[in-house]
């Protein structure tokens, strides 16, 4: 098997970035309950109204939190023409506190892209509106002592262009020496698929509802980032 290139995601495929976001949604969810609304009308208008729309003007990362979590709030009184309680907005934003601090490894997930590492060569791939705040965490996690920053990319959001780019800049040609290794199919699986390239998917459980989409093709699944090393390293 040929490996001109593996790119590899950081958020949820190296460190375990999800619960510190999950845990503090879900505290949300609860907390507007207690204010009266409906569970599933929260969780619409937080992922499908609130958050959606702030993603595309805050981009992905921990800042984006707070301010979603206050308008879920104000937005849920506005449908139902309630005046919004100041304290209570306040509160509600009060519970993204500390989301931003760093994520520690997956089990292995260090060990396992040292292998890599040494065997091919190998970049990192990830997506944030903050590129700055993306590096710090990912020096923070130990990865740039593995990878240089010279070998990493940070995008504003995973398309297939940018994966294109991302392959290019690393020097190689988005094609089926080209794998991408992470745990998102809508931003790692498909866009690598759609430019040519080949993917293996790290299925670690249920994930953030943004990344859920179904899979272009067929594609091989591994359930760490460890697991899927091996199978590079075995087949190459
Ligand atoms: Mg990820």
């Amino acid at each position: 098997m040929v490996l001109d290139l593996v790119l590899v995601d950081f958020d949820d495929t190296l460190v375990d970035t999800g619960p510190r976001f999950s845990q503090r949604r879900d505290r949300l969810f609860r907390f507007l309950e207690d204010q009266g609304f409906e569970r599933e009308e929260i969780e619409r208008v937080h992922h499908k109204v609130v958050d959606s729309e702030l993603l595309g003007i805050l981009g992905f990362g921990p800042f984006r939190l707070g301010p979603s979590f206050r308008d879920t709030y104000v937005r849920l009184c506005v449908f139902h023409q309630r005046t919004p309680d100041l304290a209570v907005a306040r509160q509600a934003e009060g519970l993204a506190q500390g989301v931003e601090k760093a994520s520690p490894p997956l089990p292995g997930a260090l060990e396992a892209l040292e292998q890599l590492a040494r065997r091919v060569p190998t970049g990192i791939y990830t997506q944030s509106g903050f590129p700055e705040y993306q590096l710090k965490c990912m020096e923070d996690a130990g990865v740039l002592e593995i990878v240089p920053p010279t070998r990493v990319r940070v995008t504003p959001e995973k398309t297939t262009a940018a994966f294109r780019e991302t392959a290019r800049a690393l020097g190689a040609r988005a094609g089926p020496g080209v794998w991408m290794v992470g745990n998102s199919v809508r931003s790692d699986v498909n866009p690598a698929l759609a430019a040519g390239a080949r993917a293996i998917w790290v299925n670690a459980g249920e994930g953030w509802h943004h990344d859920r989409a179904h899979l272009l093709r067929p594609t091989p699944t591994t359930s760490t980032f460890a697991e899927a090393v091996d199978r590079l390293l075995d087949a190459g």
